[in-house]
Parts: structure tokens; sequence; C-alpha cells
């Protein structure tokens, strides 16, 4: 819709009140002789009187038109043009939506148009605020490529703009839903690591594509619950927020839902980023994949040695610059050679997988598992103690020590020996540092009877239990 204003409303106003003006001069004496019945009225000096007075009222309606509708409508103008020169300004993040608002003094059109002025407004404002918020977290997430990472910026603002204090965020692959992020809980063994597609409330966000806020009951998530150090806290209501492309669903976030009302605005926002980062997420889930690929052990699925090396190092320096502990477990399988020879190594390749399997439960989602080697396998335990570790070993041991393994009509009963060390108990100084030491007290539990839990303190080795 276009209006074209080809005159000047101003100066048609200005002169129309001073013809007007004129007009009623000119008009009056005749008036005037008729109610005073005075031939005065007439005269030449009395016409010039009455022309100069319609003059000056005409010009003065003009001046009170001036101050009274003119400094109205340069409030809506000036308004307006700052509202244009915000939509131009692609270089400024606006934080929050500060919309220009008029105060509305009247009823009439002005006031009507001021009204609507504030609606559009706060239209405006609210879009330009979502782009800035966009615009924002995209080069944030743009700047990154590794999932876990991208998965927290993402996760983080979510949760702020929820008003929630805890999330989630699961990839999905299959039938299943990996952890890519959390926030909000200390020990991450509250949370699984893997969720079935069909658990819980879970397929309704993902066959609507919608968000989905749920009573934590209806959910089929009331084992939620969370440490803080005030005790144990369990949410009331829990957000589901999938993450798609085309209708496919790519990520799916789990947000504690507070019980205090969210803006419209954020409400928006939340639907903005879910609709605007799913491409993100989804190459950053490839290349994850890709990188996985490199990194799994085909046989086993667990990571392999090369990547667990690198694993471990990471949770090195990261245990150095935080001074907290980190422990490895080192595992193998008691007599295995044996299942080769007896049975052959297409049997010793599923006991292997079955073992690889049961290697994973029990531990918590921060801890690795990786192939070693044979055999042997290499299980990393950031945050752990020397004795927590041992715990986690033996639980491990009583474990595989429990499992019947069927194959085909024969059922295999195995065992493993640990060697467990820790750094800065161990002197080690480095990741390989820390796996020979822990080696050394695998070398030992296989000296002394295997099936058991030796742990080194870096002088002396001791069994566990
Ligand atoms: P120990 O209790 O001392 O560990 O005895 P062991 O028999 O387990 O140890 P040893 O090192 O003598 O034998 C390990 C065997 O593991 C030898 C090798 O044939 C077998 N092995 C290594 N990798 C694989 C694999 O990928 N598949 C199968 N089937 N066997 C494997
Ligand atoms: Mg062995
Ligand atoms: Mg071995």
């Amino acid at each position: 819709m276009k209006f074209i204003f080809k005159k000047s409303i101003y100066k048609n106003l200005f002169f129309s009140m001073l013809g007007f003006g004129m007009f009623i001069g000119i008009i009056f004496p005749p008036f005037a002789k008729i109610m005073l019945g005075t031939e005065k009225a007439l005269s030449f000096s009395f016409f010039i009187l009455c022309i100069c007075a319609g003059l000056i009222v005409g010009g003065f309606n003009y001046f009170l038109f001036n101050i009274v509708v003119s400094k109205q409508l340069s409030r809506l103008t000036n308004g307006m043009q700052e509202i244009i020169n915000r939509s131009k300004d692609t270089s400024t993040i606006f934080s929050e939506c500060d919309s220009f608002s008029l105060t509305i003094d009247s009823d009439d059109n002005i006031g009507r148009l001021a009204n609507y002025f504030n609606e559009m407004s706060s239209a405006v404002c609210n879009r330009i605020h979502i782009e800035s918020h966009l615009k924002n977290i995209s080069s944030k997430i743009a700047k990154t490529i590794e999932i876990t990472e991208m998965a927290k910026i993402i996760l983080e603002d979510i949760i702020h703009l929820s008003k929630s204090n805890i999330g989630a965020l699961y990839g999905l692959q299959g039938e299943k839903m990996h952890l890519l992020a959390i926030i909000g809980i200390d020990k991450s063994e509250e949370i699984p690591s893997t969720i079935d597609k069909s658990y819980g409330a879970v397929y309704l966000a993902l066959n609507t594509n919608q968000i989905i806020d749920i009573t934590i009951d209806e959910s089929g998530f009331s084992w939620v619950k969370f440490s803080t150090p005030f005790g144990t806290l369990k949410p009331g209501r829990i957000k589901i927020i999938p993450f798609s492309i085309e209708s496919r669903v790519i990520a799916v976030a789990f947000l504690t839902s507070p019980n205090v009302q969210i803006s419209e605005i954020n409400k928006q926002l939340i639907e903005s980023i879910r609709l605007n980062t799913s491409h993100y997420l989804n190459n950053a889930i490839l290349h994850n994949r890709i990188k996985m690929l490199a990194a799994i052990d085909e046989l086993t699925q667990l990571l392999n040695r090369r990547f667990g090396i690198k694993r471990l190092n990471e949770e090195f320096s990261r245990s150095i610059r935080h001074g907290i502990p980190l422990s490895v477990i080192m595992l193998d399988i008691d007599y295995f050679k044996q299942i080769n020879d007896n049975f052959g190594h297409e049997t010793g390749d599923e006991v292997l997988t079955c073992v690889a399997k049961n290697l994973e439960k029990g531990l918590r989602a921060s801890d690795v598992v990786c192939r070693y080697g044979g055999e042997e396998f290499l299980i990393i335990v950031p945050g752990a103690g020397i004795s927590e570790a041992g715990k986690i070993a033996d639980r491990i041991r009583l474990n595989i020590e429990k499992l019947h393994i069927k194959i085909g009509d024969r059922e295999f009963k195995i065992t493993v020996s640990c060697g467990v060390a820790t750094w800065p108990g161990s002197k080690s100084s480095n990741g390989l540092e820390l796996i020979s030491d822990a080696d050394r007290a695998l070398y030992f539990a296989k000296n002394h009877g295997r099936n058991q839990v030796v742990l080194f303190n870096g002088a002396t080795f001791q069994k566990f239990g």
C-alpha cells in the first residue's frame, strides 16, 4: 500500500485558515451593519480591520494547531524514525526488547494513531529482538563444529529463556537418543547417556514436532531428581523441545519447567532457536558421527586405543588444571586364549563383544571405556580417587563374573582382572604413564590368582576388598 502526499498539508492548512479568516473578515461588515444598524460597519477602515482580525485569527488558529497537533505528530514521527534506524542497524545486538511507546492522552484519531503506533513499535521491536538474539547465538555456534560445545551453547540459551535451571540435550540416532550436553546437574550419573526414543512422552514431541510441557508423572520421567546443595529436588513439570529439519527430529532437549510464567517473547525466541539452529546441530552431529567412526573399534563398538589415549590425555590435563583426581582401570579377561583355542575365534569374538557391552553398566556418563587391545580394556574414571575407582572396578568385575554368556547352545562363565592407578597418587605426568602404572597393578592381579582388583598407589600394590 502506498500513500502519495503531493502537496504540503501544513501549507494548505495555513492558507486555508488565512483564507477562511479573510472570508469572515469580508462578510462580517454587512452582518454588523444589519445587526448594529450603523453605516460605519461598511466603512473602508472597518472592512480592513475585520479582514486583519480574520487574518490574525486564521494565523493564530494555525499557530495553535501547530502547538497541539503537530507536537503529537512529531512524537510519532520521531518514534518511527528511531524504529527505522534500529531496523537498519544490522551490527548492533539488542539484548532486550525496549520498544518505544507513546503516552496515549486522547481518544480521538491521534490517540488511536498513537495506540497503533505502540502496537506496531512493539511488534517491530520483538522482531528486531528475535533477529538479534538469533544472530548472536548463530554467530556463537557457527564458530564450532564440536557437537558437545554447540549443544551446550544452545542448551544454555534455552535454559535461560525458559527460566529453567536444569536441562539435557540428546541427539537422535536410530532408535536411541544419545546425551550431548547437560547443564545444572552436578552428578552426571543421575542422567542416562542414552534414552529410547519411544520412552515416556518423548514420542509425543517426536511425532508432533512441537514443544511439550507436561507434568513429571505424565512424562514418564518421574525418576528424574537432582542433587543440590539443599538436598534432592524433584521437578514438577518437564519441557520437551524437539529440534528438527524438515519435520525430521534430530535432537531433543529436556528442561525442568519452573512454575513461573515465561514471557511471550521468550516463547517465540525458544521456537525460533529450535527452528533455526537445527541445521547447525545436524552438521555437528554428522561431523561427530564421522569422527566417531574413526574412533570406534568395529568389533566392540567401544572407543579404540588411539582415541582412548587421546581422551585420557585430555582428561589428564583437565585434572591437573582443576586439581581433581583421575583414575584409570586396566581390565583383562582371564584365560581368554582358552576360549579361542577350544571353541574357535568366532566364539571368542562373541564373548568379547558381550563383555564389552556389559562394561558400561554401572559407569557414569562421564566415564570412558575403550578397547585397549585384544581382550584388554581401558576405563577412564575422571574425578574418582583410588578407593572409589577400586569400588567401580570391583563392581564391573562382579557384574562380569555373574554373566551367563550364551552362544549357540553353550554357556560361558568368565572372569576379569583389573589394575587401578590414580593421579595424583601415582607419580605419572601423562596418560600413558598412568596406564603403565595401572598395567603394573593388572600384572600383579594376574600373578596373584586373577579375578580380582589390585590398586597401585605409586609405591605398593593392594588387593581391593
Ligand atoms: P590371562 O588371564 O593371562 O590374560 O590369559 P589370556 O589367555 O587371556 O591371555 P593371553 O594374552 O595369553 O591371550 C589373549 C588372547 O586373546 C590371545 C588372542 O588370540 C586373543 N584375542 C585378542 N584379540 C582378539 C580378538 O579380537 N578376537 C578373539 N577371538 N580373540 C582375540
Ligand atoms: Mg587375558
Ligand atoms: Mg591380554
